[in-house]
């Protein structure tokens, strides 16, 4: 007996399917790189072989999967073995939070009040069900966490403890904010968090691949990634953990990755990961120097409309966060899907519960422009043309 072929939902409705999309969500999700997508075929067609088996049918995989290793440690300046692959960057971001230290701990979390929803509700949960301290910090109206703000609260929180009682600190604090882009300083924030006895990880998503990251130079501890936002395929990313950090492990079951995070390798996702975060890395000033073109030709193209732009001087290049008086970006959102053009109001997991985003409230965006905060993220595939077709839009959009 055959079984009816399964009918997945068809990407468009018919009528639109031969409509143009200019995509601007690059925060949300990227492209997959063609590259990527050509060394990832074979490992889902023909080198299946599980990478853990010893056989040599599972040579290739297992030789692939240790190269991906080092390609992705080269890219941050790690260490191979200081490179540990996961489903991607909520799991990383979990991971480190809920894994990090002994069980049994006493244990304290000082994180900002912009991180993604993965940091903030991984604390959350160490909270109610970990017995976790966590302290929120605010963040100035740049979206920046001031390292005089973490340093006051570490001293604080420090000269509130009983002497002689013994805590595991962390500190989780954005690399890069996933709505306004704006950049945190890392390295100040981590000297800050090793003066004070606590771990320091940051999540990285939206910042690997897009700007320099040496993990050395920064001193941080753990630090997550995900492929996706960097033009690879969905569903895989890594945690870099610091030689001798202690951390215990989320996910049990088989000893893959050092026995830290089991699960059999996806091999395909994980050489996809490797080869697109390397032609990111290769071509990274490229890359800035023309998303950053096409950022000034939008900002410029737009003048007219009366908004605010969100977030700091330094953020991830093709981020254009605004807000603008009156409007409503869900509504913006909508109108500007009807014109082929995917922009965002926030964050992806955000844009479900139409509240208005925890990052715009942190950075003290006025009322009246709050509720007119739409993301528009660029990546190294738009092309100028594309950007006069989404200023165009915007423009009729608002006009209306
Ligand atoms: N952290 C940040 C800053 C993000 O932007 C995202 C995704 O939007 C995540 C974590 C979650 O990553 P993933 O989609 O790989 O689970």
């Amino acid at each position: 007996m055959f079984l009816a072929r399964i009918q997945f939902p068809m990407s468009n409705i018919i009528g639109e399917r031969m409509k143009r999309i200019i995509y601007a969500d690059n925060a949300a999700t990227t492209k997959l790189d063609n590259e990527a997508f050509d060394v990832m075929t074979p490992y889902l067609l023909n080198e299946y072989g599980n990478a853990s088996q010893p056989y040599s049918f599972s040579r290739k995989p297992k030789m692939t999967v240790a190269e991906a290793r080092k390609i992705i440690a080269s890219a941050i300046n790690a260490l191979p073995e200081e490179i540990y692959f996961t489903s991607g960057g909520t799991e990383s971001d979990n991971w480190a939070i809920k894994g990090f230290g002994t069980p049994g701990e006493v244990k304290t979390i000082f994180t900002s009040a912009i991180e993604h929803h993965a940091v903030l509700n991984a604390c959350n949960h160490q909270k109610e069900n970990g017995g976790c301290s966590v302290i929120i910090l605010p963040v100035d109206g740049f979206g920046i966490l001031q390292p005089s703000v973490l340093k006051e609260a570490m001293t604080i929180e420090s000269s509130n403890r009983p002497i002689a009682s013994y805590e595991t600190k962390l500190v989780s604090v954005m690399f890069a904010n996933n709505e306004i882009g704006s950049i945190e300083p890392i390295k100040e924030l981590a000297k800050i968090a090793h003066e004070n006895g606590a771990l320091f990880h940051t999540d990285a998503v939206q910042a690997v691949g897009h700007i320099p990251i040496d993990v050395q130079d920064l001193d941080v501890d753990m630090l997550s990634a995900s492929a996706h936002k960097f033009n690879g395929p969905k569903g895989v990313g890594f945690l870099y953990l610091r030689k001798g950090t202690k951390i215990q492990s989320l996910i049990d079951g088989g000893s893959q990755e050092n026995g830290l995070r089991a699960g059999t390798e996806n091999t395909a996702g994980i050489v996809g990961m490797a080869t697109a975060l390397k032609a990111n890395c290769e071509q990274m000033l490229a890359n800035k120097e023309h998303i950053e073109h096409l950022e000034n030709k939008l900002i410029s193209k737009i003048s007219e409309l009366d908004y605010i732009r969100n977030g700091s001087k330094q953020h991830i290049p093709g981020n254009i966060n605004i807000s603008i008086k009156g409007e409503n970006g869900e509504r913006i959102l909508h109108r500007m899907d009807l014109k082929g053009v995917c922009i965002s109001t926030g964050s992806a997991c955000d844009s479900k519960n139409m509240q208005l985003s925890h990052v715009i409230k942190a950075i003290g965006v006025p009322t009246e422009y709050a509720e007119g905060t739409i993301r528009i993220t660029l990546g190294k595939y738009n092309t100028e043309e594309e950007v006069d077709l989404i200023a165009e839009a915007l423009v009729q959009v608002l006009s209306k």
